[in-house]
């Protein structure tokens, strides 16, 4: 899978690292050691946290953006085990300290795998500021001893993720959607969504449209489903309130992501996504609001 350096290059030294949407989520079974089988769709959005690494005295970790306060700033975060991870791979010598700037835009334990994204951005950010020969292979190794989710951070392309997350499949000619994203400010614990999830053995995805667009994606999406919405849903009902305001405010299609409580609606154009947003805003302001892009597939629609 090839690194995606062309979409989530801010500028030499800082990285997106965007968020993670499962536009569907079947689980299909659960394995022996307790893992769940899913197959998702997932995409990666242009609003996400910012990854900057420069080299410096000692390393560091800083944490700024509206999120900061809901990370831990010590080892325990995942942009510094990344950094430990690729260090102990790569050895002392060729891997000096680094000042790590952290800005945490997304929300925390929210579905959209904000932590794992940090920990891809830093991995990919360290290869290069280290100047380290490593094949994405290995990188996808390092990747999954952080979380299940990171290797698929790495592409930060559509793409089909099935087994426990961990086979992953570029969708190609999948172009950008738009998007608004709506947290309503609730945490949902991930082990306790999958321990009230009353059925396990779901059917798997569908096959995909032959050729995307807004219709023939929101009308694959009307036969798919989030097997996590309705257990999260019942353990934090907000999740509800924030579906029928992205409908309210014209989403053509709305659903929750991962195992919650961030919730997306699909919108024709961007212009409509910032109206809908502002509307929604304007309702709760207290809610995370975002309107973002989806990145396409490479090549598929131009816009990247
Ligand atoms: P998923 O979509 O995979 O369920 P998520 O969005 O629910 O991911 P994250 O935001 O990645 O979850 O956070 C998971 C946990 O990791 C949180 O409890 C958080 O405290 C911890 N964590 C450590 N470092 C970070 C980081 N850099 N960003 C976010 N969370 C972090």
């Amino acid at each position: 899978m090839p690194l995606a350096a062309d979409t989530v290059d801010v500028s030499a030294r800082t990285r997106l690292a965007p968020a993670k949407i499962n536009l569907a989520l079947h689980v299909t079974g659960r394995r022996a050691d307790g893992y769940h089988l899913l197959e998702s769709l997932a995409v990666f959005t242009r609003f996400g946290d910012r990854v900057e690494i420069e080299p410096a005295e000692v390393d560091r970790l800083s944490v700024s953006g509206r999120y900061a306060s809901s990370v831990p700033i010590d080892d325990s975060n995942l942009a510094v085990k990344a950094r430990e991870a690729l260090r102990s791979q790569a050895g002392q010598q060729s891997t000096p300290p680094v000042a790590i700037r952290l800005e945490k835009n997304l929300p925390v334990a929210s579905g959209v795998g904000g932590g794992s994204s940090d920990a891809a951005a830093v991995l990919h950010g360290l290869v290069r500021t280290w100047g380290l020969d490593i094949g994405e292979a290995e990188l996808a190794r390092i990747g999954l001893t952080l979380g299940a989710d990171v290797p698929m951070c790495f592409s930060a392309k559509p793409l089909v993720a099935r087994g426990v997350g961990d086979e992953l499949s570029l969708v190609p000619d999948f172009p950008a959607l738009a998007l608004v994203l709506v947290n309503p400010g609730v945490a949902v614990s991930t082990p306790e969504v999958f321990n009230t999830l009353e059925k396990r053995d779901n059917d798997g995805l569908p096959p995909l449209p032959r050729a995307f667009d807004f219709h023939s994606v929101r009308n694959w999406l009307e036969i798919t489903r989030n097997d996590l919405e309705a257990p999260a849903q019942a353990i934090q009902p907000p999740i509800g309130r924030a579906l029928s305001l992205l409908n309210r405010a014209g989403s053509g299609f709305s659903r929750m992501s991962g195992s919650g409580a961030t919730c997306f609606g699909l919108f024709e154009t961007g212009n409509v996504a910032k109206r809908a947003a502002a509307e929604i805003r304007s309702r709760e302001p207290d809610w995370f609001v975002a309107a973002t892009r989806s990145i396409a597939s490479e090549g598929a629609d131009g816009q990247n």
